[in-house]
């Protein structure tokens, strides 16, 4: 019970690079996500293409796969280190 409102409180677990200018667009990331994270920006880089963007931060677990889907090597997803000073 107390697990799930602790669950929602808790920092995001991981995060992701993005490398804008060798994103081609394709949306590979976006859609294979399973927390459904990214979305594609609305700007374009500098080759015309819309690129991704974290839009729910605390939701991300670092599991890379969107790094593993991106056929331009433009992503990847890390686990971020724990605090270690506990509340
Ligand atoms: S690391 Fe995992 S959870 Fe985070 S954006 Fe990539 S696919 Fe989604
Ligand atoms: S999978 Fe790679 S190339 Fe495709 S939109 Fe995502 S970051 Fe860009």
């Amino acid at each position: 019970m107390a697990e799930v409102a602790e669950q929602t409180k808790k920092a995001a677990k991981g995060s992701v690079v993005i490398s804008a200018e060798r994103c081609k667009g394709c949306g590979f990331c976006v859609e294979f996500c399973p927390p459904e994270v990214l979305e594609l920006a609305s700007e374009y880089n500098s080759k015309g293409y819309h690129t991704p963007i974290l839009v729910k931060r605390e939701l991300c677990t670092g599991c890379d796969i969107c790094g593993m889907v991106c056929p331009d090597f433009a992503i990847y997803g890390y686990i971020m280190k724990k605090k270690s000073k506990e509340a």
